[in-house]
């Protein structure tokens, strides 16, 4: 499992830092994990082919984990070029970003074409044989969700953003072994001995910080934190064209 993080960025975008996108690659497959980054772009820096992608994931409607998809879905449906291309796109609710665009969102509800929008259910979520995302309720908004990757026997958890001072901090991070865990880092500080010890908990060799504002979480509070969990996992803070090797 190869996981490319597209945007890395909290809810502004900086510089050098689009705001929340990542792929998952599993062989030629792509599935992309929030799109709060331009990725029509994006996808072919890194040459990925739309016809590779498998889906596109949301974990909740803010803008700054979808509002990619407003220009992707125009493009996607305006040009003929993309004729063929069949991407399924996973929100947790009916995408209301979407509906400021009425090319995407008009009198018969979202578009079904070459991208077609489905409104997902907590659990499993998808399966397609190659990878499977479990979609777990948290508390950031009143329909937020964490993502549970399996692949070639690995597992990996998208925390998404979740509620300050995380009293939802998923259960599966502590209850199964994980192969990697990606932290948002937006809304909790990652040094308060109460949040070090619940991360500390973790049953997974490595963690990555990812939607990070670094005026927050500051470089020498990550440190502490890296520190802190350092006899039970690494530490590492993601920008945007990583690339891990899961
Ligand atoms: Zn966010
Ligand atoms: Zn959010």
């Amino acid at each position: 499992m190869k996981i490319t993080f597209l945007g890395t960025s909290h809810g502004i975008a900086e510089a050098h830092a689009f705001c929340s996108s990542a792929v998952v690659t599993v062989g030629n497959k792509h599935y992309i994990i929030d799109a709060g980054a331009p990725i029509m772009t994006l996808l072919q820096n890194h040459k990925m082919s739309f016809w590779d992608i498998q889906g596109i994931f949301i974990t909740h409607s803010h803008s700054d984990h979808m509002i990619g998809l407003v220009d992707f879905t125009i493009q996607m449906e305006g040009y003929r070029q993309f004729s063929g291309v069949r991407i399924p796109i996973y929100t947790p609710d009916d995408a209301r970003y979407l509906k400021m665009n009425p090319f995407l969102y008009g009198k018969e509800g979202l578009i079904d074409h070459r991208v077609s929008y489905r409104v997902y259910q907590p659990g499993v979520i998808f399966d397609d044989g190659t990878l499977r995302i479990t979609a777990i309720v948290n508390q950031h908004t009143s329909c937020s969700r964490s993502f549970l990757v399996e692949a070639e026997g690995k597992k990996v958890l998208f925390t998404g953003d979740l509620k300050h001072d995380i009293p939802d901090y998923p259960a599966v991070a502590t209850e199964q072994d994980l192969d990697l865990i990606i932290m948002e880092g937006a809304h909790t500080r990652l040094n308060k001995p109460e949040i070090m010890e619940i991360l500390k908990a973790s049953r997974t060799g490595h963690m990555i910080i990812q939607h990070r504002y670094d005026k927050y979480n500051t470089d020498e509070m990550v440190e502490e934190f890296r520190q802190f969990v350092a006899d039970k996992m690494t530490v590492t803070c993601a920008h945007d064209n990583d690339v891990f090797y899961v």
